[in-house]
C-alpha cells in the first residue's frame, strides 16, 4: 500500500469550489496586490491567534526576517535559538547580520530547554527566538520572564505551530511578534509560499506593514529601507477558503496521532505533549535506536516518511563561522540521528495508519 508524507487530494475536494469562487473574485477584482483578501485574511488570523494586528508576508522566512528588522536587530547584535530547526530561523538572524547563537533542546519536547538559556547572554545579546517545534510550543512562562529580567525581544518562530496552546493562550500572542508560514507542508497551507507576522503592538505591526514595501511611506518616500515582502492576494483568498477547515483538520491530526500513540508507545519514543499544552501535531515524529534501519524498512513498504532534522544547525557547513563543533548540543546531535516522523494527516484512514504501524511494528 502506497502512503505519502502528505495527501492533499482529499483535502482539495473538500475546498475546490470555493477555491474556485475565491479564484474568479480576485480575478474579476484584479486586485492581486493587497486589497480586500489581504486585510480580511489578516483580521481573521489576528483574531485566531488572539493578537490585534496581523501583517500578511511573503513567506515564513520573511515573516522571521521582516520582524528582526522591525526589532531593530542587526550587525553586532545575538539571538538566542535552538539548533534543531529547519534552517530559516538561524538563516533569518543572519541575513540581518545578527549571530546566531545556540541552545540545546529538551529531550521530550524538541523545544528549547530553557534552564540553558541564561547562560548564553550576553550583553549583545538583543533577542530570544524559541520555535514551537512539530507543533508544541515552548515553555513561553519562563521564555518570557527571562525576555523581561534581561530586557530581550521575544520573536516566536510559529511556523509548524497555528492553533497550538499554551494554558489556553494561542501560539504567536506570546512574544513580541509571532512568525506564520503557510508552506503547503504546514498545517495551514497555501498553494506557494506566504507567511504571517502577528503582534499586539501597532507601532511594531506599522513598522512591518512599511518595511514589506521596500520602506515605502507616503508612496516613494522612504525613511527606512525594506523589501518586497507582501503576500499576494490569490494566496489570501486561497487562505481564507481553508481557515474554516483548520480546526477540523487539527483535530483529524489529533485522533490519528492517539491511536499512534496507543500502538506505538512500547516500540518507539512517541510525541510528548505537555500537560498544559494543546499539540496541533505539524508533525508526528518517533524515536528509534536504529532509525535508519527503521526508515528504510518505511521506504521499502512505501511508506512516506521524513527526517526533521538530520543534521543540527550548529554542525552546518555554512555556521562553521561560529565555532562550534560536534559534541556542543548533545541533545540536538541524539534527536538529529534519532528521529523519524511518519504521516499524520487528518484524511489518513484507519487501514493506512494500521499499515504503517504493522511495518513499524513487524
Ligand atoms: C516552515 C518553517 C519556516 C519557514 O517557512 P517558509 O514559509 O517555508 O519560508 C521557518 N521555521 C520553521 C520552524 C519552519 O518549519
Amino acid at each position: 500500500m502506497k502512503i505519502p508524507m502528505l495527501d492533499l487530494d482529499k483535502q482539495y475536494e473538500t475546498i475546490k469550489e470555493e477555491v474556485y469562487t475565491a479564484f474568479d473574485e480576485v480575478f474579476t477584482s484584479k486586485r492581486f496586490i493587497g486589497g480586500d483578501k489581504i486585510n480580511e485574511l489578516e483580521d481573521k488570523i489576528a483574531d485566531y491567534c488572539g493578537c490585534s494586528e496581523a501583517i500578511g508576508v511573503s513567506s515564513g522566512t520573511d515573516a522571521l526576517l521582516i520582524s528582526l528588522m522591525a526589532l531593530g536587530i542587526g550587525d553586532g547584535d545575538e539571538v538566542i535559538t535552538t539548533p534543531f530547526t529547519f534552517f530559516a530561523t538561524a538563516g533569518s538572524i543572519y541575513r540581518v547580520g545578527a549571530k546566531p547563537v545556540f541552545v540545546d533542546i529538551d529531550a521530550d519536547t524538541y523545544n528549547l530547554n530553557v534552564d540553558l538559556i541564561e547562560e548564553k547572554i550576553t550583553d549583545k545579546t538583543k533577542a530570544i527566538m524559541p520555535v514551537h517545534l512539530f507543533g508544541q510550543m515552548c515553555d513561553m512562562e519562563k521564555i518570557n520572564e527571562i525576555a523581561d529580567k534581561h530586557n530581550l525581544y521575544v520573536i516566536e518562530d510559529a511556523a509548524q505551530a497555528i492553533g497550538s496552546e499554551q494554558n489556553g493562550q494561542r501560539a504567536g500572542s506570546f512574544g513580541d511578534v509571532g512568525c506564520f508560514s503557510f508552506f503547503p507542508s504546514k498545517n495551514l497551507g497555501g498553494a506557494g509560499d506566504g507567511g504571517m507576522v502577528t503582534t499586539n503592538d501597532e507601532s511594531l505591526a506599522e513598522k512591518v506593514r512599511i518595511l514589506r514595501n521596500h520602506g515605502s511611506k507616503p508612496k516613494y518616500h522612504h525613511k527606512i529601507i525594506g523589501g518586497n515582502f507582501r503576500l499576494d492576494a490569490l494566496q489570501a483568498a486561497i487562505l481564507l477558503t481553508k481557515l474554516p477547515h483548520l480546526e477540523k483538520w487539527h483535530y483529524g491530526r489529533k485522533k490519528n496521532a492517539e491511536y499512534y500513540d496507543k500502538k506505538l508507545a512500547n516500540i518507539s519514543k512517541t510525541p510528548f505533549v505537555k500537560s498544559n499544552n494543546r499539540m496541533i501535531y505539524n508533525q508526528y515524529t518517533l524515536l528509534f535506536e536504529n532509525r535508519d534501519e527503521m526508515q528504510n524498512k518505511l521506504t521499502e513498504a512505501e511508506i512516506g516518511n521524513a527526517i526533521y532534522y538530520p543534521r543540527p544547525l550548529h554542525l552546518q557547513e555554512c555556521f562553521s563561522y561560529l565555532g562550534y563543533g560536534k559534541g556542543d548540543f548533545p541533545v540536538s546531535e541524539h534527536a538529529a540521528e534519532h528521529v523519524l516522523s511518519i504521516p499524520i494527516y487528518g484524511e489518513l484512514t484507519k487501514n493506512q495508519q494500521d499499515y504503517i504501524i504493522s511495518t513499524i511494528r513487524g
